[in-house]
């Protein structure tokens, strides 16, 4: 996450983080807000259970690679970073990952798996006119899953 936003941030001098950035960063993290919130009803009400365990209780989105990498956190795609997970599913990943790595590699293999770890680590700096892009084709995807 630090090193995430160390990026993005880098290129604003110093002597020039006044209010107006500050204003700035919290407009974005806002966007970052909403975008987290539209991904999470997407997935589960696209999953409807944990793919884990099959629960139907407390379900949460979650992230294959961890989310602080923005490029696959908040992929909507089949073979995609994002999964239901209930809420202890999740919990246990942030320690082991073993269980939603081979849930994952089962279901779309070892060579998506790859492809999935390549793209979670590619850096891709989002600009805020890009969030809300994303937040439109979040918000489209979500109307066409729920007519
Ligand atoms: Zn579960």
């Amino acid at each position: 996450m630090l090193l995430l936003y160390h990026g993005v941030h880098s290129h604003y001098p110093i002597d020039n983080y006044n209010s107006s950035n500050a204003l700035k960063k919290s407009a974005r993290k806002k966007l970052i807000e909403r975008l987290d919130t539209l991904v999470s009803i997407y997935i589960r009400r696209r999953d409807g259970e944990c793919v884990i365990c099959g629960s139907k209780q407390r379900l949460t989105n979650g992230h294959v690679f961890s989310r602080d990498t923005y490029i696959t956190r908040w992929d909507l795609m089949e073979d995609g970073n994002c999964h239901c997970q209930c809420w202890p599913c999740n919990y246990r990943h942030e320690f082991d990952t073993y269980p939603f790595h081979t849930w994952y590699r089962n279901r779309f293999g070892d060579e998506k798996f790859a492809e999935l770890y390549k793209r979670y680590r590619t850096i891709k700096k989002f600009k805020d006119f890009e969030l809300e892009e994303l937040i439109g084709e979040v918000e489209l995807k979500l109307k066409c899953l729920t007519e």
